[in-house]
């Protein structure tokens, strides 16, 4: 039996694939590639020293992902496939709600129609809006302020529908606040497309030379220093919390869950400058701007539910993220780019599957 990971190439889900096939896991990986190289699967290969197979297709496509479910014997589903960026999401709503919506509800009739009841859901924290109280629990207010949020809060609502209709289903939907660093091992990493978005990529393409400086979104938050505070967790954390959803989905007979993935630790922007400063022997320069658009002040997890229900916390600390982000980024200033199928180990195609063997 095999577990699917849709989107498996992708940050989360490349070092999800990691520690799911160091866990003894059979994965079969759905791509398209939107957003992600094929480079990262074969790393994992590499890391693990463990073969895979993978599938380049669009989640759109139901008559290949059909497929996928025809030729494998599938027991969950982890479902990270999406678009992600939020200023995009603005400019292009139809976009997210199609590839985001619309890709989980063909995920989800295959699965129905496949008896695979077992889902693991890419959700966030973005679902909880604006709110100022902190920590913030599962049971806080829902309310995105972008077409991305919706995206994540309508899936959300349309799981709760799917299993209210045939409570046979068992779906944790994690909501990840930020997830930052990368595998140890340096060759594993995030790869953003263009300028990143995010605080932490931006600061290390500053630390690596190929950005000037950080440009800080405010300093005038009621916080310790005036800079906005988010909750940092290592990705490796956060892809071991996939792994006890998995545990726990497995384990019982139907239901439907939300856990917050964070540390419960909040760290401000003029925080995560100086640990990553201390990471990389590097000075980061910066410049304030005014308050970027739809930022809360504050934003940070209680982890508890995750804690007792799950069996799982974060146990990185910040230190050890920016390390490790350092390393993927020192020896990967282009990210993936210009390495695919350059040794020895390139995929071999098989009907439409590609395996990545070691
Ligand atoms: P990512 O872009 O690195 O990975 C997503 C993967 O899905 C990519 O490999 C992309 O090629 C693939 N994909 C997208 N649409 C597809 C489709 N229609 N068919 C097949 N493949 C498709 O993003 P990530 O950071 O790894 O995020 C994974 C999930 O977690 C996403 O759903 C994202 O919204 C969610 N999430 C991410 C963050 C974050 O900060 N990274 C925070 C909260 C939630
Ligand atoms: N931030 C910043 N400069 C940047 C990117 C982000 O000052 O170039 C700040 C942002 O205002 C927020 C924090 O860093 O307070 C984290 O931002 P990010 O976009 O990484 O995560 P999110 O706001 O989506 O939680």
């Amino acid at each position: 039996m095999a577990i699917l990971v849709t989107g498996g190439a992708g940050y989360i889900g490349s070092h999800t694939c990691v520690e799911l096939l160091n866990e003894g896991y059979e994965i079969v990986v759905v791509d398209n590639f939107s957003n992600s190289s094929q480079e990262a699967l074969r790393r994992v290969t590499e890391i693990t020293g463990k073969s895979f197979k993978l599938y380049q297709l669009d989640l759109l496509d139901k008559e290949k992902l059909e497929a996928v479910f025809e030729e494998n014997k599938i027991e969950a589903v982890i479902h990270f496939a999406g678009f992600k960026a939020v200023g995009e999401s603005v400019e292009l709503p139809l976009k997210y709600y199609q590839n985001n919506i619309t890709g989980t509800i063909v995920l989800c009739e295959l699965m129905k129609k496949y008896h695979v009841k077992n889902l693991v859901f890419s959700s966030s924290a973005t679902v909880y809006g604006m709110t100022d109280h902190v920590p913030i629990r599962e049971d806080a207010q829902l309310g995105a302020v972008n077409p991305y949020g919706r995206t994540k809060l309508m899936i959300e609502e349309i799981l709760r529908d799917l299993h209210h209709s045939d409570q046979t289903w068992n779906i944790a939907i994690l909501r990840y606040f930020n997830p930052i660093g990368a595998h140890a091992s340096g060759r594993i990493g995030e790869d953003p497309t263009g300028i990143p978005n995010n605080l932490m990529p931006y600061i290390s393409q500053v630390a690596v030379g190929k950005l000037e400086r950080l440009t800080i979104h405010g300093n005038d938050y009621q916080t310790k220093d005036g800079t906005g505070i988010r909750d940092y967790i290592h990705i490796v954390d956060l892809a071991l919390g996939h792994i006890k959803a998995l545990e726990k989905i497995k384990r019982r007979s139907g239901g439907v869950d939300a856990y917050n993935l964070g540390t419960g630790k909040g760290y401000s922007v003029s925080e995560m400058v100086d640990a990553f400063e201390k990471a990389s022997g590097k000075i980061i320069s910066t410049t304030i701007s005014r308050r970027r658009p739809g930022d809360a002040a504050t934003c940070y997890a209680n982890p508890t539910k995750a804690k007792e229900q799950l069996d799982w916390h974060a146990v990185r600390g910040i230190d050890e993220m920016c390390q490790d982000s350092w390393r993927w980024q020192q020896n990967n200033p282009t990210g993936y780019v210009k390495k695919v199928n350059k040794e020895s180990r390139t995929p071999v195609q098989s009907n439409a599957a590609v395996f990545f063997n070691v």
